[in-house]
């Protein structure tokens, strides 16, 4: 029985172009992707490095799980934490300069339980109105006064931190916008933390890999360093090709997210063979630099050649190179245009976006070529114009 009409909920969401489906994937992920018995140019993946399906990687994995099996078999505090966790939390630390690393099975977790294990009722958190949906349901459910400041106003937060009047104060972005390209400011941001007393988490989820000389990320990009950022999140299933997620920073941060965070505590560790796999990744990212040149490259031919053809681009110069269409239709209709000539990516529609800025999401690899970009701009000339 249908009590609650979502059989009309269903049908609404059809009729606003909101409806959402998947698409059923037939291979390993890369700049090329099987679905059914077609092969698309794929320009959707988050998996910028091109590492997700590295032959490196791959071994890895196989020869992790012929040691370990497949199952962790229990929580990190239980008997789940293998010597290949704790290898690869050593190995972010070192990454990214700080003294502890922790890993998460997911990002969404890591956002959930970072969030709520420091902050309670009576404290503040301070977001910008881009993050990402997972640092803001973490600011909900931690019971902090959740604010929101419009995108990158450095003068709103200003306001909003003079009238916050909790204990713990924590002002919290993306480094990379995940829908936007852009970056935050992270400096500005930094030194307004330290003013005012709050602490800074970073969620760095999009420059992990493709930012910095190492790929360590915007903070390395930057400079800023463990006391000017206290709290570094990032997520390792995007340009570290495997999956999971980690938090960085003090001893006592650490410390703290192991006797607190509810989303590391009660959950299932992630398997080993995909933190042996994370090891292999993370070398290559680092001494793999001509990756981010090369991205550099294919983003730059892009938007020259985005800009020729009078696309709407946004200020990114990140592998997340969005595309402005403005309406959920428009998205729908040009993005199945391109699926019809060979290429997939992204269409982003509300409440992933605000209404009215929809748009199409288009994301780089290393591993695209020169002429796959060129076909792509092709392709949109037609489907757009
Ligand atoms: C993808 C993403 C997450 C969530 O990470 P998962 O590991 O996919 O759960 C969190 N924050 C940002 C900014 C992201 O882009």
């Amino acid at each position: 029985m249908d009590y609650w009409g979502l059989t009309g909920e269903l049908e609404a969401l059809k009729k606003q172009s909101l409806y959402r489906s998947r698409q059923i994937i037939d291979g390993a992920q890369g700049v090329k992707l099987q679905i059914g018995d077609k092969v698309f140019d794929n320009f959707s993946s988050n998996d910028y490095l091109g590492l997700a399906n590295h032959s490196d990687v791959v071994a890895a994995f196989q020869q992790s799980a012929n040691q370990y099996g497949v199952g962790s078999g229990s929580a990190h505090l239980i008997c789940g934490h293998s010597r290949e966790h704790h290898a690869l939390e050593e190995e972010l630390a070192a990454f990214t300069g700080r003294e502890r690393a922790l890993v998460f099975s997911t990002g969404y977790m890591a956002n959930l339980g970072v969030i709520s294990a420091l902050l309670g009722k009576g404290d503040d958190v301070l977001q910008d109105k881009l993050n990402h949906a997972s640092l803001l349901d973490g600011g909900k459910i931690s019971g902090a006064k959740l604010r929101r400041y419009s995108h990158a106003n450095m003068e709103r937060l200003q306001q909003l931190l003079t009238n916050a009047s909790g204990n713990r104060k924590l002002i919290v972005t993306d480094g990379v916008f995940s829908m936007d390209g852009d970056e935050a400011p992270i400096k500005e941001l930094a030194l307004i933390a330290n003013n005012s007393k709050a602490m800074l988490m970073v969620d760095d989820a999009h420059g992990v890999g493709v930012l910095g000389k190492t790929g360590a990320g915007i903070l390395e990009e930057q400079g800023l360093n463990q006391q000017q950022v206290p709290i570094l999140m990032a997520t390792l299933g995007k340009a570290l090709g495997t999956a999971g997620a980690f938090v960085a920073g003090s001893e006592e941060l650490i410390e703290t997210l192991i006797q607190r965070a509810r989303t590391y505590i009660y959950t299932t560790a992630m398997p080993a063979p995909v933190m042996a796999a994370t090891r292999i990744s993370l070398k290559l990212c680092q001494q793999g630099h001509w990756r981010r040149e090369k991205l550099t490259a294919l983003i730059n031919q892009f938007r020259h050649g985005a800009e020729q053809l009078g696309l709407q681009l946004m200020p990114s110069s990140t592998p997340i190179q969005p595309v402005f269409l403005g309406s959920n239709e428009r998205v729908m209709s040009v993005n199945a245009m391109l699926k019809g000539k060979g290429f997939l990516v992204g269409a982003i529609r509300h409440p992933t976006v605000a209404k009215g800025s929809e748009r199409l999401r288009i994301t780089f690899s290393a591993n695209h070529t020169e002429q796959q970009v060129d076909a792509l701009l092709l392709a949109l000339d037609e489907a757009v114009h």
